[in-house]
This record gives C-alpha cells, structure tokens and sequence, in this order.
C-alpha cells in the first residue's frame, strides 16, 4: 500500500459534525498506528529539508499533533498558532471571514524571528482561510513562508488557490 492509501483506510467520515451538511475527516484512528506516524512525519521532514526550513509553524489545534512530531525531527522549533485568547504572553492577532461571521488566529509576538524560513502545518486543507491567517501572522513577524503542508486536501474547495499568491509551495499527502 502506498502512503496515500494507508491513510486513507484510516480516515473516518463523520456526517453532520460539527454541524448538519458538514462531512467531517476525523484524521484520529491514525494515531492509534504509530508505524504509520512515523511515515507521515518522514514524509513532512523531507518537505522541510528540501526547502530548508527553520521553524514549523501548527495550527490549533490538530495542526500541533504532526507539527510538534517534525520540529522534534528535524531539530527545529516549533511555534503554535491559536485561537484567540488561548495564549498566555502578548500576541499579535489576525482576523479573516468565515462562512457565518469571522474567527481570528493569534501567534505570540517573539516566536519567529526576523528571516526565518516557516513551515506551515495543518491537518486539512479546506477553504485555506484558517492557513491563510497563520501565513500573515508568520509574515507580519518578518518570517519567510517557506511552503504549507497538510494530511488532506480537500481539493474541490480550492484553498490551495488562496495560499500559493506568491508561489509558495503546498504539499498534501491526501487530495
Ligand atoms: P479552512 O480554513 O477552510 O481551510 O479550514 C481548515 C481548518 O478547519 C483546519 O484547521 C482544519 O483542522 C479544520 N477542518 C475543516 N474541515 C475539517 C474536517 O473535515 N476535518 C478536520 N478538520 C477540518
């Protein structure tokens, strides 16, 4: 079986969550395989080696379970983003439309520093709005988006569209 597919089987579709019409992708049952773990996170790190990448950036809050794993990889730190309110030191914020109303992500001032080459890490693509955000935040901290890396991709949204403006590189295992 090909990495794809291994995946694959171990995705679950959950209809109606978190909100009825909404088919969720529960990436969870790929925790329970840690030979599987491995591979994903091997599959990430080569990402960052190939565009020489300095920080991994997760997004709260399935983006902080592979994320965590390749900054441990590679040797590198790794800086969450968040929902606003949840970090505790001074943050700088960005706010981006939703479907229904808007949401804002937060980053903590310090954590990248000027020049810095940045990995943006999440679960799933969708709408690229929520990647998109954590992108600004990394930029407006004087990081470089070095490229945006994601299990699943749901391609039929076009997010990818929206994060590669400025030539970025996206990778997903799964489209
Ligand atoms: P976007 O901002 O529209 O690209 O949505 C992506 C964000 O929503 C990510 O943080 C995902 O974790 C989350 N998300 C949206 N749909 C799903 C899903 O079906 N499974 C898991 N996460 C999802």
């Amino acid at each position: 079986m090909t990495l794809t597919e291994k995946i694959n089987a171990q995705i679950r579709d959950i209809a109606d969550f978190p909100k009825p019409g909404i088919i969720f992708k529960d990436i969870t049952p790929i925790l329970s395989h840690p030979k599987l773990v491995t591979e994903i996170v091997d599959w990430f790190v080569e990402k960052a080696r190939r565009d020489e990448i300095d920080v991994i950036v997760g997004v709260e809050s399935r983006g902080f379970l592979f994320g965590m794993l390749i900054a441990e990889k590679l040797g590198v730190p790794f800086v969450p983003v968040r929902k606003e309110g949840k970090l505790p030191y001074e943050t700088i914020n960005y706010s981006y439309d939703l479907e229904y109303g808007s949401a804002t992500m937060e980053i903590h001032k310090d954590a990248i520093k000027k020049g810095q080459k940045v990995m943006i890490h999440d679960d799933l693509l969708a709408t690229g709005g929520t990647a998109f955000a954590a992108a600004q935040l990394v930029k407006e901290l004087g990081g470089k988006v070095g490229n945006f890396t994601f299990l699943i991709e749901l391609g039929f949204l076009e997010g990818k569209k929206k994060l590669t403006l400025e030539n970025e590189a996206v990778y997903s295992i799964v489209t």
